[in-house]
């Protein structure tokens, strides 16, 4: 008998692994733990007949190997990470963060049932909409507001319910991608309106408006254009202006602001974004925005403006299938509620801290990490610099905020050495995200809020 066959008889069986494996059953249940006992077991008896092992391990050996192979399998694939890439509200890592606060306060609204569509006066049937219309109202100004899934939802409901199989003349212009597939054109079309292009890439006048309208039309429609932005040759009718020529043909003025800050950033130093209550105070009958941009929570779509127009759209059928959930609504009230005490927005708020976080803090912090982290990191070199960065999701589009961050050079030159580098972080215990510049990684340090943490994690070991 060869040797090769020897050993493989001396494999034990799945029942005897399994018999030892007691604990991980518990743990991962029994089919899980069976089918991870079969692949250790047929890897061995592979490694057995290549020749790349002369021994068979113990049972207590083999049950480590399952161990890892189901801890492996039980990995998360959602976790947290650390973004620094210097985009602030970034859509693939999730846009904003909320204020740790709130999580002890909608705890009772996941562990329970709660009044989602309840009326605890009446003891009857509620709105979903209840918890939080009043709120929005008092920090927009409008009349009546509703919340869908996101705000492209949003606005496929208003288009929907508004402008089906009726004309809505936009600016060519306007007509723009926003990023992860969200197109005008395409999210009107599936509304079920049809679009009338009026004016040119760079210049719109009333004028185009007013030639544009017929008995088909049935709404005016502004849209942010978020991400980009014409400079040079341009002309676009102010909202006023809209709203005004809507208002003569007894139209409603829609308009989509993307963003939908609720308090002007300039108050902090920062550009000037349209607010949701000047679009409301210049006359928009519906405004649209988004949760989880500038507003800085989850991710949400809102719809605020005309009571009766809202009751419309809440009247949609299609609403029943892009409403939010009772998290959502729990964690949107929290952070309404911060609104209203604008004075502590910068602190209380985890996207205005760190679009307003002094430049020379984030200085600090780059000088005191590149020092305390020296040269613990193998093959590449720390150091402080500064850099920019931006806000994100199509939120003041080409302003960029001057930082620091920590840049790390692979000390041997070249993509490869570079990339290990990228590779290394993404394996930390909490994967760091940053950006790559010019042979560098450059790990922008504005949106840091534990650098003890970061740190901690910068210097441990990387999971296999
Ligand atoms: C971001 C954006 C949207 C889409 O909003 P989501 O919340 O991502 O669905 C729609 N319109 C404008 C103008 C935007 O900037």
């Amino acid at each position: 008998m060869s040797i090769e066959a020897g050993l493989l008889r001396k494999v034990p069986g799945v029942d005897r692994v399994l018999a030892a494996s007691t604990t991980l059953i518990d743990t991962f249940g029994r089919d899980a733990v069976t089918h991870a006992v079969r692949t250790t077991l047929d890897d061995l008896r592979h490694a057995i007949r290549s020749g790349s092992t002369a021994e068979v391990p113990s049972i207590d050996a083999l049950g480590t190997r399952v161990a890892a192979l189901l801890s492996a399998a039980d990995q998360r694939s959602l976790r947290a990470v650390y973004n620094l890439t210097g985009t602030i509200l970034h859509t693939n890592l999730g846009r904003a963060v909320l204020p740790r606060a709130i999580s002890e306060r909608i705890d009772d609204i996941l562990y329970s049932p709660a009044n989602v569509e309840f009326d605890i006066a009446e003891g009857g049937r509620g709105e979903r909409d209840d918890h939080l219309e009043s709120l929005i109202c008092e920090l927009t100004g409008a009349e009546g507001a509703t919340v869908v899934n996101n705000n492209a939802a949003a606005l496929l409901l208003v288009l929907n319910t508004l402008a089906h199989d009726r004309e809505v003349p936009v600016s060519r212009g306007e007509l723009v991608e926003i990023g992860g597939s969200f197109r005008i054109p395409e999210v009107m079309a599936r509304a079920g309106c049809q679009i009338a292009e009026i004016g040119t890439t760079n210049r719109t006048h009333a004028k185009d408006y007013r030639g544009a309208i017929s008995d088909r039309t049935a709404l005016l429609l502004k849209v942010h254009p978020s991400n980009y932005e014409i400079a040079g040759f341009t002309k676009s009718v102010s909202d006023v202006e809209v709203a005004d020529i809507a208002r003569e043909h007894n139209l409603p003025f829609v308009n989509d602001l993307g963003s939908g800050s609720l308090v002007d950033l300039k108050r902090w130093g920062l550009p000037h974004e349209t607010t949701v209550a000047e679009a409301i105070e210049a006359g928009a009958n519906l405004v649209t925005f988004s949760g989880d941009k500038l507003l800085g929570g989850p991710q949400a779509g809102f719809i605020v403006g005309d009571r009766a127009l809202v009751a419309a759209v809440r009247a949609n059928p299609m609403k029943r299938a892009l409403r939010v959930d009772k998290i959502t609504i729990a964690i949107l009230a929290e952070v309404l509620r911060l609104y209203r005490n604008p004075d502590q927005l910068a602190q209380t708020l985890p996207t205005l801290r760190h679009l307003t976080r002094a430049t020379s803090e984030i200085e600090a912090l780059a000088n005191t990490l590149a020092e305390r982290i020296g040269a613990r990191l193998p093959g590449v070199t720390v150091r402080a610099a500064s850099c920019t960065s931006q806000i994100g999701s199509g939120s003041l589009p080409v302003d960029l905020l001057p930082s620091h961050a920590l840049e790390l050079i692979p000390e041997r030159e070249g993509e490869a050495h570079l990339q290990r580098v990228r590779q290394h972080l993404l394996q930390l215990p909490r994967p760091i995200i940053g950006r790559i510049q010019s042979g560098t990684l450059v790990l922008d340090l504005r949106t840091v809020d534990d650098p003890e943490g970061l740190l901690a994690n910068i210097l441990a070991d990387p999971s296999p």
